[in-house]
C-alpha cells in the first residue's frame, strides 16, 4: 500500500511539474490567428476547398459573437505587434483573399450584420473583371471598416518573377489600388504565400507596414510583420460542433500544424 501511495504522490508531482511547465512553454507561442477566406457562396467545381458557404460563413461569424472573440482590423494587429501589445487571448483577424465579389454578394451582409472589420487583399488587375469586386463595391465595403490591401497586379507567383517585373506587381498594385480609392494601402499578402529575401525587401522599399504570407515563414510566432501567417478557413470548420473552428481561434493552430507537417518553411500550399 505504502508503494502504491508513493508511486501515486510521485506521478502527481510529475504531472503538475509537467503541466505547469507544458502551459508556460505553449502561452509564450500564442499567435492572433487571421482566418484566410478567398470565396463565400456555393462550394463547387475547382473552386470547392476555397468557398465557405454562406450558411457556414454565417455560423463561423455567429460562433466568434457567440463566444465573445474580439475581431480586431489588421491595422490593430499591426500596430499592436509593433508595440509589443499582448493580445487578450480572445482576439482575432478577417482576411479575404484575391477581392470576389462573392465576398460582397454573401460575406459583406455577414460581417455588416455582426460588425466585424476585415481586410481584402485585391488583385489590383483584376478589379471589375467579371467574378471580382468592382471598385465602387470595395468603396461600399470600406465605409464599415472592410479595408483594402494589395496581392499583386495579376496574382504573380513572386519567387520567380525577376525583380524587376516583381516590383512592378508588387509597387504597381499598390499604386493603382491607391489611385481608385483615394487613400494609401499599407498591406500586402504575397500570392501563394511565396516570397524570398528580394521580394520581401521590394515589399518594404514600396512602403507597405505589413505582409502576409501562409505557413512557410521561418519566424513562426508573427513577430517579424512581413511574414505574417495566416490560418486557411474552411467550409466544413463548423462540423463537430464548432471544434475545429475553436481550435482554429485559439491562436495555437499553427503550432500544431507546423508540428504535424514538420517544418512549413518550403511548402508549397495546396492554395491560398
Ligand atoms: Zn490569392
Amino acid at each position: 500500500m505504502r508503494i502504491l501511495k508513493n508511486i501515486s504522490l510521485f506521478l502527481t508531482v510529475v504531472f503538475i511539474i509537467g503541466s505547469l511547465g507544458y502551459t508556460f512553454w505553449i502561452r509564450d507561442r500564442y499567435v492572433v490567428p487571421i482566418l484566410t477566406y478567398h470565396h463565400v457562396g456555393i462550394p463547387s467545381g475547382k473552386w470547392r476547398l476555397n468557398t465557405v458557404s454562406e450558411k457556414s460563413f454565417d455560423y463561423q461569424m455567429n460562433f466568434m459573437k457567440r463566444h465573445g472573440f474580439e475581431v480586431i482590423s489588421f491595422d490593430d494587429l499591426v500596430e499592436g505587434i509593433k508595440k509589443g501589445h499582448e493580445f487578450s487571448r480572445n482576439t482575432v483577424v478577417i482576411q479575404f483573399d484575391d477581392g470576389y465579389e462573392d465576398n460582397y454578394k454573401y460575406a459583406f451582409p455577414i460581417l455588416k450584420k455582426y460588425g466585424f472589420p476585415a481586410i481584402i487583399f485585391l488583385i489590383s488587375d483584376k478589379v471589375g473583371k467579371p467574378d471580382f469586386l468592382t471598385w465602387d463595391q470595395v468603396k461600399e465595403m470600406e465605409k464599415y471598416n472592410i479595408l483594402a490591401g494589395a496581392h499583386t497586379r495579376h496574382h504573380a507567383y513572386l519567387p520567380r518573377l525577376n525583380l524587376t517585373q516583381a516590383q512592378d506587381e508588387i509597387a504597381g498594385s499598390k499604386k493603382i489600388i491607391e489611385d481608385n480609392l483615394g487613400h494609401s494601402i499599407d498591406y500586402f499578402c504575397y500570392p501563394s504565400g511565396g516570397f524570398t529575401v528580394d521580394v520581401k525587401r521590394l515589399v518594404k522599399d514600396a512602403g507597405y507596414k505589413a505582409a502576409v504570407t501562409t505557413n512557410r515563414g521561418k519566424d513562426r510566432w508573427n513577430v517579424d510583420l512581413y511574414e505574417l501567417k495566416r490560418i486557411h478557413m474552411s467550409n466544413t470548420d463548423d462540423q463537430y460542433s464548432g471544434l475545429i473552428l475553436w481550435f482554429k481561434l485559439s491562436g495555437y493552430y499553427n503550432l500544431f500544424r507546423h508540428f504535424k507537417h514538420g517544418g512549413g518553411l518550403h511548402q508549397r500550399p495546396t492554395y491560398e
